[in-house]
């Protein structure tokens, strides 16, 4: 039925118009179908049930790597492939918290971040240093040495225009003014506690770091502020193996421009407190179904989609910086005509793009004639701002134009966040079925764009970033391209 209404338009539309409107009762043909879609979600709240969290090196992360591998092949695109990858895969083992002051001890539940020592205990101080931020740390001077810092995730009570820095960041910072350990104090009400990586490039950090509720944290900041002394003793004992991972790759060829790319990726693993239902079960499992749904297409797009499911982001960027190091070298970086990143994304409203000249007006353009297939489902917005520390960061530094949904997904989602809480009860299947929808529209779009801007020359990247405010982040991680 849909087939036959999708023929009957393009033998109505007559050149020169033909392929404007070929193209047009294509996006439409694939939106009936990707509107009455639920699969995404029915298979992620499949994994979740069976399979459980994704972490990378772990069965569970295995076995999410295979059922995303047999998902692809059992869609009709063009090529499946594993392209694997080694990396230092860090998992939790135990952790303990003991507060000390004068009168006794008291036991304070935590979690380890990831990628902290594998076997230590330390008993010392515990300073209150704010956001731990440089200008926290430099105010503490000489009390930092060796202390327990109590660090903000977030920002609390900043001046206007302070930026914050990722934990993996702070930590790094701490380290450099001889931190002994770091409890930092999460942000959402309720007991919750959030691990991710502590480490900037997935190396191991030589001190503990762990995440306290806002509650506990608070508490302690309290009485630290009343004059209190108070100590911290931290046992942690924790695992890290060499470990192959697989990024997990399909493909349709393009009809006219085989040899051009567009890349659209996200992490199927996660971390390991809870299912990753969100992030990033939201994006890949709506990857997978979006591969579904364009290979079921009677129709191909013009240049090649790539949809890879990347292994090992939550340790630290590990498949997309092997995948991206592995095109460098061997000459596919420049036939990627841009990278499509979804994490965390759902029901976006319109697409993020960070590209030199000529990007945004080709992604408004783009935004405006997706809009015409459902106005009130999809806002049509742009932005430029430039986000770090996810699977578009390693092809971005070597100058690919990165693009991603601009998703709004509420508190009661960002709030589980590497969390216990991160689970399906979270997810809303119209916020995927949205991400393929609009997604997929974007990829017919962008397919059939007679030509697309390029990439970033690297002044123009260099210049890009510092405007943006990263220089610091990225040369605290470093990763900064330059001197
Ligand atoms: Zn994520």
């Amino acid at each position: 039925m849909r087939l036959l209404s999708w023929s009957m338009l393009l033998c109505i539309c007559q050149q020169p118009t033909v392929d404007v409107c070929a193209q047009s009762a294509r996006e439409r043909a694939f939106d009936a179908a990707a509107s009455a879609s639920e699969r995404g979600y029915e298979w992620l709240a499949w994994s979740s049930a069976h399979i459980g969290h994704r972490l990378t090196g772990s069965n569970q992360g295995r076995r999410a790597e295979l059922l995303a591998d047999s998902l692809f092949r059992a869609s009709d695109l063009d090529t499946v492939f594993f392209e694997p990858f080694e990396a230092q895969a860090w998992s939790r083992g135990t952790v303990a918290l003991t507060i000390g002051d004068a009168q006794g001890y008291l036991h304070v539940p935590c979690v380890a971040l990831a990628n902290t020592p594998l076997s230590c205990t330390t008993e010392a101080p515990i300073v209150d240093a704010g956001n731990g931020l440089p200008e926290d740390l430099d105010r503490l001077g000489s009390a930092v040495k060796g202390a327990t810092l109590l660090v903000n995730l977030g920002l609390v009570a900043a001046a206007e225009g302070t930026t914050n820095l990722h934990r993996s960041e702070k930590a790094a910072l701490a380290l450099e003014h001889g931190a002994g350990a770091i409890l930092f104090v999460n942000q959402v009400v309720g007991g919750v506690v959030l691990t991710g990586t502590a480490s900037i490039d997935g190396s191991l950090i030589p001190i503990p770091a762990a995440c306290l509720s806002i509650e506990d944290g608070t508490h302690l900041r309290e009485r630290l502020a009343q004059g209190e002394a108070l100590t911290a003793r931290l046992t942690m004992r924790n695992n890290s193996d060499m470990v192959t991972a697989r990024n997990v790759i399909g493909e349709l060829r393009g009809t006219e421009h085989p040899d051009e790319i567009i890349l659209v990726g996200g992490h199927l693993d996660s971390w390991d407190l809870a299912t990753g239902a969100t992030d990033n079960g939201l994006g890949s499992f709506s990857i997978l179904d979006l591969a579904r749904l364009m290979a079921s297409m009677p129709f191909r797009p013009q240049r090649t989609v790539r949809f890879v499911l990347f292994m090992g982001e939550e340790q630290g960027l590990l498949g997309s910086t092997a995948l991206a190091e592995r095109y460098r070298d061997n000459g596919t970086l420049e036939h990627i005509g841009c990278m499509i990143n979804l994490d965390m994304s759902g029901n976006p409203q319109g697409f993020g793009v960070c590209g030199p000249a000529g990007w945004r007006a080709v992604i408004q353009d783009a935004c405006d004639r997706i809009r015409r297939i459902d106005t009130a489902a999809f806002e049509g917005r742009t932005s430029e701002e430039v986000w770090l520390h996810s699977d578009h960061e390693p092809f971005l530094l070597r100058g690919v134009p990165v693009i991603y949904p601009l998703s709004d997904l509420g508190k009661h989602i960002y709030g589980c966040y590497h969390s216990s809480c991160d689970d399906i009860h979270l997810v809303e299947p119209s916020a995927m079925t949205n991400n393929v929808r609009f997604v997929g529209a974007l990829l017919y779009e962008l397919a059939a764009a007679s030509r697309l801007p390029g990439h970033f020359s690297q002044e123009d990247l260099k210049a890009r970033l510092i405007s943006e405010g990263l220089e610091q982040s990225l040369r605290i991680g470093g990763v900064w391209p330059w001197e």
